[in-house]
């Protein structure tokens, strides 16, 4: 089994504290051949106002320093979260070129409520008891997944954690699930088979492994070949959380290979 984790964050991400060299020590730890950090560069932050640039030199540096003393000890690949992309395509498409030639993969995520406030998804006293408006958050999520697929390729390879509203929504009591917008879901999946985009398994540090099943089947009935995971880890505890069953998960879905990323090209590897 090829074990990999490619969604971590380190300080260079608003909400984490972790040095790149720690999480990756960790992952050597948890018996992984790669392991890609993939810090956020959220075009809104989390109150919803446009975020400043990614820190590339900050980053660039972390990355080269950690490469260098890690030797072939891991296989460390350098990553981006870029949220919000459809929120402004020139803003995500500039962070993404000053990434220059080193960046390897991009996950694709949205994490704020674009056209409503403009916040995290993750304030959930905005939805407390409000079945409606949890359905309307998790409806503006999709059709902004739909822009970021069939408009902007070219700013994701994997789509993050589709059901990232759900996560709040059911801490707050509310019952919704990925079945209720089955249709809509599976649209989606068509366009990233369709233009061999992968799908993230993020399993939010061991978490989330019951929402992936059904996706799974879904992902793979609509042409999906391309699968990553990602633990999502924000500290050096949680680097590969959840990973091993990620990979059980993809076995079990009828999936030969995860993927990984390098230079932006996916690279298959048997499971
Ligand atoms: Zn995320
Ligand atoms: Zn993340």
């Amino acid at each position: 089994m090829y074990l990999c984790d490619i969604h971590s964050h380190t300080k260079i991400s608003p909400d984490s504290k972790a040095e790149l060299l720690d999480n990756a020590r960790a992952a050597i730890n948890a018996g992984l051949r790669e392991f890609c950090v993939s810090d956020h560069h959220d075009l809104l932050d989390y109150d919803g106002f446009p975020a400043a640039p990614f820190d590339w030199p900050a980053a660039l540096k972390q990355y080269r320093t950690a490469k260098e003393a890690l030797g072939d000890k891991l296989i460390l690949r350098l990553g981006l979260e870029l949220g919000s992309a459809p929120y402004d395509p020139h803003a995500a498409r500039e962070a993404l070129a000053q990434g220059g030639e080193e960046l390897d993969f991009v996950l694709g995520s949205l994490h704020n409520w674009i056209g409503f406030h403009n916040n995290d998804l993750l304030d959930m006293t905005s939805y407390r008891g409000d079945g409606p408006l949890a359905r309307r958050a998790m409806e503006s999520t999709l059709d902004h997944t739909w822009t970021l697929v069939t408009q902007m390729p070219d700013c994701y390879d994997s789509l993050a954690h589709i059901s990232y509203p759900l996560r709040y929504i059911r801490n707050d009591g509310i019952y919704l699930s990925m079945a209720d917008y089955e249709e809509r879901v599976r649209a989606i999946f068509t366009e990233i088979a369709r233009t061999d985009h992968a799908m993230e398994v993020n399993v939010w540090t061991g978490r989330d492994l019951d929402s992936w099943p059904p996706l799974l089947a879904w992902f793979r009935e609509c042409g999906g070949r391309l699968i990553t995971v990602g633990a999502d880890a924000h500290r050096p505890e949680d680097v590969a959380k959840g990973i091993p069953e990620a990979l059980d998960m993809l076995k079990a879905a009828g999936f030969d290979h995860v993927t990984t990323y390098e230079r932006r090209k996916p690279v298959l590897h048997k499971l």
